[in-house]
């Protein structure tokens, strides 16, 4: 299960910025998920409860963005929206289609006191 992990580097980017930004709590977290980034949102929840426990993150809360995929379909020459990695293109059928967004994961926003 590679959402624990991602959840330990979460941990780690909200311990790497609490000093900088001047914060010693975080209460909530906005995430955003690509489509296509391959995270099991259930799963990265529950392994976030785990992994936040008696750390600056104790008992904050996720708030999940998905993010639709999108590709390059070289044949129709646009981006397509696609749902999963290795889709064909939804206009032409085509599979040269290279993925343009919603394959990552950031943190768009935090609240902190
Ligand atoms: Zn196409």
């Amino acid at each position: 299960m590679h959402e624990m992990s991602l959840c330990e580097s979460i941990l780690q980017t909200l311990e790497q910025q609490a000093p900088l930004q001047n914060y010693a709590k975080v209460k909530t977290v906005w995430l955003e998920i690509g489509a296509l980034a391959g995270v099991e949102i259930e799963a990265l929840k529950f392994s976030f409860d785990l992994v936040v426990k008696g750390s600056l993150a104790d008992a904050a809360k996720l708030e999940i963005i998905e993010i639709p995929g999108e590709a390059w379909c070289m044949p129709c020459g646009r981006n397509v929206p696609v749902r999963q990695l290795y889709d064909e293109c939804p206009l032409c059928g085509s599979h040269q289609i290279q993925v343009s967004g919603g394959d990552q994961m950031r943190i768009k926003e935090l609240e902190v006191e």
